[in-house]
Parts: structure tokens; C-alpha cells; sequence
């Protein structure tokens, strides 16, 4: 028999060797580091201002601090000095960089030069790049979705930079191209992507936070910044095997395969050792974001086979979403250099754990304070405490919202699933925030605030770090001691999307808790002794909210119920609150969207999701019945071959002597003929099924309608037809199986 495909690329994939890069060196050989070419792709605000003259460089500042349009000299003479620090870069080409939302990153690539007439007949190129180029593009790219938005005469978006995020170059093989960070909007100003929400939410929450902070006392805070550390996971898969499976390649995950008899039950992959062909992999995408100027710095193997973690120093919320965003754009180009396919989907494998993007989150003044972490002073507890209560209220109020944002198809496999964590938004503060929050709910406090917020604030704040290391890891929003991390965020999500939900709820309950808090000062009374008031009132309102158990339990589904908490187990069902103006009226208030873009964001949500199950039904459908079948229906002719045999031999009485064993073995043949048999025709009967709902949802033209019933019966469907493919998986002969199976796929690296 001709060795299988699947067969020669495991012996190959087990043969490969770790891929070395060459950085930059130091004269004596050895490596550079880090910090002599960190940010070298950059172009940042250190080296701007050596380029710069001072006005133009003063402009920009006035710019970013203010968010007024830069002048029209200003920006000529930014995009002049963009255009030789890139040319001398080796670039060739500009583009504008931005996200629209398919989940990818977008750019269109214009390259420098231009000519140049000076006399009739004398041709001359030249490179330029203008003002006008920089700031905003020639409005285009209409097939990016928009929900509708745009009509087709006005289906065109334009993009315009972003100078709060700096301009980076971008590699390929034979040269560079300039990127100039965008947002992407329509005609008539509506968001077409991620970003532009992000950038309105980030100010929503800093404008009501100095509100707010003046308040409580801290009368010279003049602006709020939100700042956001990323945590990726993600799986690598040798590209021969990744290129056998047509659900990888067009799904990005499994849509079959029997579990590895070796999975993740011996705990040994998460901290462990780094493969030697990972590691080499990290190594040199390290070295690439790095002279991006994205701060990486952990690296790790997480907890199923073949599954790792990258995270950065936090920074600015809108740069490190830009750079996460980045981040996967370049691992997936690395990845394919050390043969690996770099997978960001939220569930690949069944049963094994799925990938998140943990957004760790929290707020930070302009002095440097972070409004998240306890401080030293009863003062700076008592804000701590009220930031608290925002956030706590924010997650309370607004959590369905939050929850659709988090929505995908993918992210549904990870979340409310079988094997997966409920969707129930709960926060998770930790025993002695729990502990402090009670006591001030039960009216602990008293009378003597400072009394209070003395005996507590300082005494007892300070060791909440400590108790955040042994931390509730089955939390979709747990604080960790001086941030709060969202970790029900997919890992193929642009986090922008969720970002600014969360955070027009922050500004939403920011501004809520200053409306109550200045009724409350009104009266003339004691500050402390107000804002120890609203404290009391708000944690009580939003204790349903808190949760410090166990969120993979069965048992919190049921107390998440009675306290009347959302469990929206489906994209479908999550998806509804975008379409309820009572549900979203916050986001309208604090100027995060338009009625218009929420309409739109609804529409593409739901299509995405419907595309994405029809696809994954198709393929499925495909492999059914072009891989399982047909290798069932080989393995059954040769079964049927043997048994056929061993009868003619009884019949022919060749046999005698040995005539008790051969029938003993005619009739095992016999049960595996049946056994084979009946789950081929399993495979054969639910593909039918599968075909025939397909069809029948083709006419069905309600999206809503349509998404429900793929959640309700094609996917359930699809997870039937798998229990019996990977049934026969186990019954055929490995070489008839031409799939690579999932133990080839984490274990052969
Ligand atoms: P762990 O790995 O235990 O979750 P880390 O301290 O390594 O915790 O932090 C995880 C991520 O949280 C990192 O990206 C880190 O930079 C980020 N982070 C830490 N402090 C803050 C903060 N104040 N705001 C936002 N992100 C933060
Ligand atoms: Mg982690």
C-alpha cells in the first residue's frame, strides 16, 4: 500500500528542526539588546520631535492633547518626514492601516512616487507623500461590511489617520510599507470599524471620571486614561497537517476528530518547557514586535497541547489594541516561516481548552494614579472603593450588552457550551473586597466615616495584592488587585469591539454615581460621610453582580438565575439586547454609537454568525462525505473480505483442525461487520439530515429566524454526526484514515 499522505508528513513534521533568525548583534557577536532596537519601526513621538520643526512638532501635541484637526502646513510637513524615515527604511509604498470589521486588519497599499511635469515632454518621478494624503484617503473600499449603512450609491467609507497611534512600517519579503494607523468611516461620518467607537468611549469615560474624581475631592485631575494589557492565547499547527484538513483550512477549527488518548490530563503542558520549534517561533516574533514597538514580555505554554500565551506591558488602551491587532497580523506571518499555522480561533480542538483574549483593564490620571489600586491614604481607598462601585455597576447594568459584544460564532463554542464556562457576566472581587463591601453594605461604616475608612482603608487595602495571587480563574471579570481583566473576550476578537461596550458602561455608571453624589453633597454634609452613603447604596443594588464561586458549575447557573442575572448561552440569544433601544440607550448617551451603527453592528453580527455556521455545516458536510464515508465503506469491504474468507475456508472444510478458533473469529468478524455497518450508516443517515436542513434553511430569509434555528438544530446536528464519525475513526484501519488525526496534530511537532 502507497504511504499515505498524512503518514509521510508525520514523519516529516517529526523531523523538523527549530528555524533560527538572525537579530542584530553586537561587534562581539553576541545579540543585541532588546532595548538597542526596540520601537526601530516606529515612527514615535522622540523621533518626530528630533525631526520636526518646533511649530510643527507643537501642533501635533496640541493635537493629541486636544483632539483638534492639525493644520494643513503641519500636516505637509509630518507627512514630508513620515515619507524619508520611511523611504529610508526601504519603503516604497504608504497605506492607511485599519480594522474594519471583518476581524482582520485592512490596508491598501499606494506606493510614493508620483511625476512630476516641469516641462512639457520631460517626465520626472518623484517620491511625495502630502498632508492630505496623511490625514485622510480617497473614499473606497466599499465591500467592507457595513450592516446595511451604506445604500449603494453612497457605499463608500474613507479612512482617516489616527494621530494618537504612531505611523510603523511593515515588512514584507522585498521591502517595507508605511502604515498610518486609521479609523474607517462612512461618507457621512458613521463608524465602519472597531477603533472609532474605542476612541468615543475612551473620552466618554474621561470626561465623566474628572467629573466624578472632582467630586470626591481630587479637584486638579485633569484627565482620565484608560489603560489595557492584553493577554493572547493561541494554538500553532505544523502547516502539512493544518493543510490536510479542510475544516482547519477554511473553519480554522475541527470539526471532527476522536480524542488523542493523550489530551490534557496530566497537567504537564501549561509552564512547561517550550518546544525547541515554538520557542525558535517566539523568539523571532518577539524580535518583530519588538521593533514595533509593542512591549512583549511573557511568554508561556497554556494548558492544552500545542496551545501558548504572549502577553505585552499594558499601555494606552487604543495602542494596545492597535498592537494586539497588530500582534496577530505578524504571528500568523512568523508562524508560516517555522511551518506552524498560528490559530487565534476561540475553540479548535473539542475537549481541550479554547483561547480567550484577556483584556486586562483599569484607569489611570493624569498623575500617574491608578484609580484601581489601593492607596496609601483613607482618602485614596475611599476612591479605590468608588471606582469599584463604578465598575461594579457598570457590569450590573449593562451586562447583556456587554455580553453581545463578546458574541461569535467561535466564542460560543467556548462560552455557554457543553464542555465550556456559562455566558453569565458576574465580577469577582476577591475575599476581603467582599468582606469590606459587606460590612459597608451592613451599615459597618456607622456614623464615623473617617473613623472607618481609617480602619479599613489603610489598615487592610494594602494586602489585597496578596490576596489576588491564588485568584478565581473561572471568572469572565475578575479583579486582580489593581486592574480588572475581562476574560470572556475571544481570542480572535478585536478587542476594540467589547472595549468600548465596557467602557460607555463605565462612563455610563461614572455618571450615574456623580449625579447621586451631588444630590448627596447638596445637602452641605460631610463628603466622606456621602460618598460612604452612595457606597452602601450601590453595593447593595449590584450585589447580584458579584460571584466568588465556581462559574463552571452547574450550581451557579441556577443561583445566576434566581438572582435574575442574564445567561444568554447562544450569539443568537446575546445578540437580541443590540436590537433593544431600552438595552443600548447608554451607549446613544455617552456618544459611543449612533443609532445607526448599533443597527449595523447587529446586522453584521448576525450575518457573521449565520455565514460562519452554514460554512462550518458545509464542510462538515463535505467531509462526511468525501474522507469518513468513503473510508468506512473501504474498511467495511476489507472486514467483509476477511470474514468472507474465513467462512469459504469453514465451508471448505481447509480448516479442520483449527475449526473452534475460526469460528470464534467468524463471528468476532461478524460483530464488527454489524458494528461497522451500523455507524456507517449512522454517518450516512445524519448527513442526509444535515443536507436536507441546510437546504431548508436556505429559503429561510429572517436572519434572526435563520441564526436561531443553526443554533438550535444545525449545530447540534453537526456535534451528532461527529460522535459517530469519531466513532469510526476508531474502527478503521489508520492507513485508510486520511485525516490527521488530533493526536498527530498536538503530540507530532
Ligand atoms: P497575570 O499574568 O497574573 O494575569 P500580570 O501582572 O502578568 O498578571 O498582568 C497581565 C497583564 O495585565 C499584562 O499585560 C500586564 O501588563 C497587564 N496589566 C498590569 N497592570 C495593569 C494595569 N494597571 N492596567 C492595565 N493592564 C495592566
Ligand atoms: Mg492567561
Amino acid at each position: 500500500m502507497p504511504m499515505t499522505s498524512r503518514r509521510s508528513s508525520r514523519l516529516a513534521v517529526h523531523q523538523r528542526q527549530p528555524r533560527a533568525f538572525d537579530p542584530p548583534r553586537l561587534p562581539d557577536g553576541h545579540r543585541a539588546p532588546v532595548s538597542s532596537y526596540f520601537g526601530r519601526h516606529v515612527l514615535d513621538l522622540i523621533k518626530l520631535k528630533e525631526r520636526l520643526p518646533r511649530e510643527a512638532y507643537q501642533a501635533l501635541l496640541v493635537t493629541l492633547r486636544t483632539g483638534t484637526p492639525l493644520a494643513r502646513e503641519a500636516a505637509d510637513t509630518i507627512a514630508t518626514v513620515a515619507r524619508d524615515w520611511a523611504i529610508a527604511h526601504s519603503a516604497t509604498h504608504f497605506t492607511h492601516w485599519f480594522q474594519p470589521m471583518t476581524g482582520l486588519t485592512a490596508e491598501k497599499h499606494d506606493a510614493f512616487i508620483d511625476l512630476n511635469v516641469t516641462v512639457p515632454g520631460e517626465l520626472k518621478v518623484l517620491e511625495r507623500f502630502s498632508g492630505s494624503q496623511l490625514i485622510q484617503s480617497e473614499p473606497d473600499a466599499s465591500s467592507f461590511p457595513s450592516g446595511g449603512m451604506r445604500t449603494t450609491f453612497e457605499a463608500r467609507g474613507y479612512t482617516a489617520w489616527d494621530p494618537s497611534s504612531p505611523m510603523f512600517l511593515v515588512e514584507s519579503v522585498n521591502g517595507r510599507t508605511l502604515c498610518v494607523p486609521s479609523v474607517f468611516i462612512s461618507y457621512h461620518g458613521d463608524s465602519l470599524d472597531h477603533k472609532t467607537p474605542l476612541l468615543r468611549a475612551l473620552e466618554a469615560v474621561d470626561q465623566q471620571a474628572v467629573v466624578f474624581l472632582k467630586l470626591l475631592g481630587d479637584v486638579d485631575v485633569r484627565s482620565v486614561g484608560t489603560t489595557l494589557g492584553i493577554e493572547q492565547e493561541y494554538f500553532l499547527l505544523d502547516r502539512d497537517h493544518w493543510a490536510q484538513r479542510p475544516d482547519l483550512a477554511l473553519c480554522d477549527r475541527t470539526l471532527l476528530g476522536a480524542a488523542s488518548p493523550r489530551g490534557q490530563q496530566f497537567e504537564d503542558h501549561y509552564f512547561g518547557s517550550i518546544p525547541p520549534r515554538v520557542l525558535a517561533f517566539m523568539e523571532e516574533l518577539e524580535f518583530e514586535l519588538h521593533r514595533l514597538g509593542i512591549p512583549v514580555k511573557t511568554r508561556h505554554n497554556e494548558v492544552a497541547p500545542m496551545q501558548f500565551e504572549l502577553a505585552p506591558i499594558f499601555e494606552d488602551a487604543n495602542i494596545a489594541n492597535d498592537h494586539n491587532a497588530l500582534t496577530m497580523d505578524v504571528a500568523r506571518k512568523v508562524a508560516l516561516r517555522h511551518h506552524f499555522v498560528c490559530l487565534f480561533h476561540e475553540k479548535p480542538f473539542a475537549g481541550l481548552n479554547g483561547s480567550g483574549k484577556h483584556s486586562n483593564w483599569s484607569l489611570v490620571t493624569d498623575r500617574g494614579e491608578n484609580l484601581l489600586e489601593p492607596g496609601r491614604t483613607p482618602h485614596q481607598n475611599l476612591r479605590f472603593l468608588a471606582f469599584m462601585a463604578v465598575c461594579l455597576k457598570a457590569v450590573h447594568d449593562h451586562a447583556d450588552v456587554m455580553r453581545a459584544t463578546i458574541a461569535s460564532a467561535n466564542n460560543d463554542l467556548r462560552l455557554g457550551a457543553n464542555e465550556a464556562p456559562p455566558a453569565i457576566l458576574s465580577v469577582f472581587v476577591g475575599d476581603l473586597l467582599t468582606r469590606i463591601i459587606e460590612r459597608i453594605v451592613d451599615g459597618d461604616a456607622g456614623e464615623d466615616a473617617a473613623d472607618f475608612v481609617m480602619d479599613m482603608g489603610v489598615g487592610k487595602l494594602p494586602q489585597l495584592a496578596q490576596d489576588y495571587t491564588d485568584r478565581n480563574r473561572t471568572s469572565p471579570f475578575a479583579f486582580t488587585g489593581n486592574k480588572f481583566e475581562f476574560r470572556a473576550v475571544g481570542s480572535s476578537m478585536n478587542c476594540a469591539g467589547p472595549m468600548a461596550v465596557l467602557l460607555g458602561a463605565v462612563a455610563d455608571a461614572t455618571g450615574k454615581l456623580s449625579e447621586r453624589l451631588k444630590q448627596k453633597l447638596a445637602g452641605g454634609g460631610d463628603r466622606d460621610q456621602a460618598v460612604l452613603e452612595l457606597l452602601r447604596e450601590v453595593f447593595r443594588e449590584t450585589a447580584p453582580v458579584r460571584f466568588g464561586g465556581n462559574n463552571y458549575s452547574d450550581e451557579w447557573k441556577v443561583e445566576a438565575a434566581r438572582r435574575g442575572l442574564p445567561n444568554l448561552a447562544d450569539t443568537p440569544a446575546a445578540l437580541e439586547a443590540l436590537r433593544d433601544p431600552k438595552r443600548t440607550a447608554f451607549l446613544l448617551e455617552r456618544t459611543v454609537f449612533t443609532e445607526l451603527e448599533l443597527s449595523s453592528r447587529y446586522n453584521i453580527a448576525i450575518e457573521r454568525y449565520i455565514k460562519h455556521v452554514t460554512l462550518e455545516a458545509e464542510t462538515l458536510l463535505e467531509m462526511l462525505r468525501t474522507f469518513v464515508i468513503p473510508a468506512g465503506e473501504k474498511q467495511l469491504a476489507g472486514t467483509l473480505e476477511v470474514w468472507g474468507g474465513l467462512n469459504a475456508a469453514m465451508t471448505a472444510r481447509l480448516v479442520d483442525a483449527a475449526r473452534g478458533a475460526t469460528e470464534t473469529g467468524a463471528r468476532a468478524l461478524s460483530v464488527r461487520v454489524a458494528e461497522l455497518s451500523t455507524v456507517l450508516a449512522d454517518v450516512m443517515s445524519v448527513a442526509g439530515e444535515l443536507e436536507a436542513l441546510l437546504d431548508e434553511l436556505d429559503g429561510v430569509h429572517d436572519e434572526a429566524k435563520a441564526a436561531r434555528r443553526l443554533a438550535d438544530e444545525v449545530r447540534p446536528l453537526m456535534a451528532k454526526a461527529r460522535v459517530s464519525a469519531d466513532r469510526l475513526e476508531h474502527l478503521v484501519d489508520d492507513e485508510l484514515w486520511s485525516l490527521p488525526k488530533y493526536r498527530e496534530m498536538l503530540f507530532v511537532r
